[in-house]
């Protein structure tokens, strides 16, 4: 079974709601965000030496130990062997997480039945996702791939990182508005922090006020 595993996290309290979980960091992203805490991760030339099968072994050392196996990235959905990858940790007995941008809405729909919780991004305002994720019409999948989740009964958060040199209040709102316009009741903003190996710099958050503002059409979590 071919899968391409940059990473492994052995134990994580944050990755998976309330649940303790290992994270599988898989290779590869078509995406190009501004913000990228992950850009090792990009590349999809790059094969690592992280077998499956070593997954599996570790994850046999970790049954009834951990709650939940969470695919991360890069982006999962690129794996073409996602769905199979996900039967063989769910048959063993742990839950599902996903965190994905949405952007091969195929391979989402193929794997959501498998999935008991995403966290899934949204970026930006839909007619200015590029200005986040520098690839043009990135936005078409991701819209089909958001409203699949919204439909299903999988557990979801959306989240949206909040870089302000490229979302500006006004964007903010739109994209509460959109959510609340499809029935979405949460969304988590997380703080941009841009990390290089010299120096980690934060991105002005937004203010108190701003939040308010956005918490007029939905409930907000800071993170
Ligand atoms: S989707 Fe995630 S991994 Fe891909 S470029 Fe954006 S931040 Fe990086």
């Amino acid at each position: 079974m071919c899968i391409n595993i940059a990473a492994i996290l052995r134990f994580s309290l944050l990755d998976y709601p309330d649940k303790i979980s290992a994270v599988l960091f898989t290779q590869g992203c078509p995406l190009r965000c501004v913000y990228c805490h992950n850009p090792d991760f990009q590349s999809t030339n790059v094969v690592n030496n992280i077998s499956f099968d070593n997954v599996i072994q570790f994850l046999n050392t970790r049954i009834e130990l951990l709650e939940g196996v969470v695919f991360s990235g890069g982006e999962p959905l690129l794996q073409t062997n996602l769905y199979d990858a996900m039967k063989i940790v769910k048959d063993m007995g742990f839950l599902i997480g996903l965190h994905t941008s949405g952007v091969i809405y195929n391979n989402f729909i193929k794997v959501l039945p498998l999935v008991n919780w995403v966290g899934f991004d949204v970026k930006q305002i839909f007619n200015k996702y590029s200005d986040i994720t520098q690839i043009n019409n990135s936005e078409i999948q991701v819209m089909k791939s958001l409203d699949a989740l919204i439909n299903s009964n999988v557990k979801y958060e959306i989240r949206t990182t909040v870089d302000t040199r490229y979302i500006s209040q006004k964007d903010m709102v739109n994209i509460a508005k959109y959510l609340n316009s499809n029935n979405v009741k949460e969304w988590t903003l997380q703080k941009c922090i841009l990390r290089s190996k010299e120096e980690n710099i934060n991105v002005p958050f937004l203010s108190d006020d701003n939040i308010s503002e956005l918490a007029q059409y939905i409930n907000i979590n800071v993170r």
